[in-house]
């Protein structure tokens, strides 16, 4: 839980009850960061170094700021890609948990850590009208509980002050899982996995929590594009760097 005090009743009351600790040394944390991550643990999680703001991997120092040679050569669907941190250790093996077991409180940390981030380089310049998250099947959702990309989306929804839209989009098949398969079999998986209702407005943000190739969101870009809305963003807490050899 991450202790807020402008955050939810619940939020508010265990931020006065218990006091925070980090997520992962679990020393005790300064109830002014309002972030259950001290700041040494902050400092030392792994980011995507200079990343391109369209495909959001790493660039290096003096290409900052430019797209890089894949996306000139081949444009994803969406327009940029802002994630908080990199998929590598620990954060991968926190997230895994949070998906799996959905009480631990990295979701909702490195959401905030995301939350800040786009407040201060997103926000300002490319607000979008909503945030749409990546839909699970129902399936899923009953094995699991919950989304985490819908849980993503209401609390960054709440700490930046955007409207959520959580039907419009919908997942109509369970897509088998997607690791160890080529680009072309991961597209043909998701082939006619999601489909969209009711009107959308211009500029959305996708959210999910993880992002690798990129292939789920490029799929549902390509529907909401058909489906009038011009520009499409998406957030993710952790991306996963480029894999080299
Ligand atoms: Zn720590
Ligand atoms: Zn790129």
């Amino acid at each position: 839980m991450v202790y807020n005090a402008s955050g939810t009743l619940t939020e508010r009351l265990l931020f006065t009850l218990i006091p925070p600790h980090c997520l992962l040394c679990q020393a005790a944390v300064n109830r002014e960061r309002q972030l259950d991550l001290c700041a040494g643990c902050e400092r030392d999680l792994p980011r995507i170094d200079w990343p391109c703001p369209r495909c959001g991997l790493a660039l290096t120092e003096s290409e900052y700021s430019l797209t890089c040679g894949a996306c000139l050569k081949n444009p994803p669907a969406w327009n940029r890609c802002s994630s908080a941190v990199a998929y590598a250790e620990p954060v991968n093996r926190l997230v895994l948990q949070w998906k799996q077991r959905g009480h631990s409180p990295a979701g909702r940390v490195f959401t905030r850590l995301l939350a800040r981030q786009l407040a201060m380089q997103v926000i300002p310049m490319d607000r979008p009208d909503a945030i749409l998250p990546v839909p699970q099947h129902w399936q899923r959702h009953w094995r699991r509980g919950f989304n985490p990309a819908a849980s993503i989306a209401r609390q960054l929804g709440r700490e930046l002050g955007l409207p959520v839209l959580g039907r419009q989009l919908q997942r109509v098949q369970a897509t088998p899982a997607q690791q160890g398969l080529t680009a072309r079999q991961r597209r043909r998986n998701l082939k006619g996995a999601f489909t969209v209702s009711g009107t959308l407005p211009a500029h959305v943000a996708l959210v999910d929590d993880v992002v690798t190739t990129g292939s789920t969101a490029s799929e549902i870009c390509r529907l909401l594009k058909k489906h009038g809305v011009e520009r499409v963003d998406v957030w993710c807490l952790a991306r996963t760097p480029k894999q080299h050899g």
